[in-house]
């Protein structure tokens, strides 16, 4: 590992100017960060701990939504009773990743942030350009059991890791950025995670000099929620294919219905496709298998990750099916 200088930042603000130092970043659980640091992925030459912050709180917000703050652990989200009775979505998510320990150490914003698990990004010697741009794409032709299948580039086909983001994308939540001159801005997380292009190392629309402050859930939808993960293990894997839905019937009728999806593309996967073919349908088998065609209608495997296209109509299909039956 490199050498580094390090500070613990005691206010918001004051983190946001530190980190604007050439070379510096925000250090916060440091489940992944560390771990890319001693692989000589990641060297920061100043890392600014923001882990006492007082961004820990769980709030209420007037319009009958929460704010959580970014340095909320993923524990304490997941058990959190709001969060387990109005977004149940999100607690199944956060309970559904890496271990307890891990989740005891994740902060919010870090899970938000956290690094594509694609193989060759983690292997210095490998050609990668989300690593180094201009290196080429080792996935492509290479083993890519794991990779994406939705809104991949000839540059990068690598998925985004977080299930807690899919959970968020299918409750729409808000990620609040607190910037160097002190001003706030709002960024809805479907457009908060870019798609690689021929840029696939610039993942999110976040500035250099800006920080997570937390995330705004809105009111839930009424209906039922539920997170699906399908995975190698039962416990402590990344998800193969997950599916986040929300779903709201009456008489036998989809009346309205959120679908995102994880481990298909380089960001938690909303799906407006499925959604229209949801609502105002009825509550059938086969409504939700043209929901989960609409949803996968654009899939491409890479050969190793073919499965997943049929993977992820299934688990869509069994997911909503669960949900609809329930709500
Ligand atoms: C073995 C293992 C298994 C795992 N399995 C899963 C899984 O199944 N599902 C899943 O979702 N995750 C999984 N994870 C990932 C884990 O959830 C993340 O490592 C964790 O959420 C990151 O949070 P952190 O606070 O430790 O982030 P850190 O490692 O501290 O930071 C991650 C990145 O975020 C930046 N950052 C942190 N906070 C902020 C902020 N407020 N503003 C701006 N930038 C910030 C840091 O600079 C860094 O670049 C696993 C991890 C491991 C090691
Ligand atoms: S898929 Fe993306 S992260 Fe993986 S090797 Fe290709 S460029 Fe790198």
């Amino acid at each position: 590992m490199r050498s580094f200088t390090y500070e613990r930042a005691t206010d918001a603000q004051a983190a946001v100017a530190a980190v604007s130092r050439t070379g510096a970043k925000f250090i916060s659980g440091g489940t992944n960060l560390l771990d890319l640091m001693k692989l000589g992925i990641e060297h920061p030459s100043h890392l600014v701990d923001i882990s006492r912050l007082p961004l820990r709180e769980i709030e209420e917000l007037p319009d009958g939504g929460l704010r959580i703050g970014a340095q909320a652990g993923n524990s304490d989200v997941a058990a959190d009773t709001r969060v387990r009775t109005r977004y149940p979505v999100l607690s199944q998510a956060l309970v559904s990743g890496a271990s307890g320990q891990l989740r005891n150490k994740a902060s919010t914003g870090g899970n938000l942030l956290q690094r594509t698990r694609c193989p060759y990004f983690y292997d210095p010697a490998a050609g990668c350009n989300k690593r180094n741009p201009g290196s080429g794409c080792s996935a492509i032709g290479g083993f890519n059991r794991i990779h994406a299948v939705l809104g991949a580039s000839e540059s990068c086909i690598a998925t985004h890791p977080s299930d807690m983001a899919v959970a968020m994308t299918a409750l729409e939540a808000e990620i609040e950025l607190l910037d160097a001159d002190g001003s706030v801005r709002r960024v809805a997380i479907t457009d908060f995670y870019r798609l690689p292009g021929d840029t696939p190392h610039i993942e999110t629309v976040l500035r250099p000099d800006e920080m997570i402050t937390g995330v705004l859930l809105p009111p839930p939808l009424p209906g039922r929620q539920l997170y699906r993960k399908v995975r190698d293990r039962a416990s402590y894997e990344f998800a193969l294919v997950s599916v986040a839905a929300v779903v709201s019937t009456g008489q036998g009728t989809i009346s309205e219905a959120r679908v995102a999806l994880g481990g298909v593309a380089h960001k938690p996967w909303r799906s407006l496709e499925a959604e229209a073919e949801l609502a105002g349908r009825p509550a059938t088998m086969a409504t939700y298998r043209a929901a989960a065609e609409a949803a996968m209608r654009d899939a491409v495997g890479q050969g190793d990750n073919d499965f997943k296209i049929e993977l992820a109509r299934r688990t869509l299909c069994r997911t909503l099916a669960q949900a609809a039956r329930s709500s």
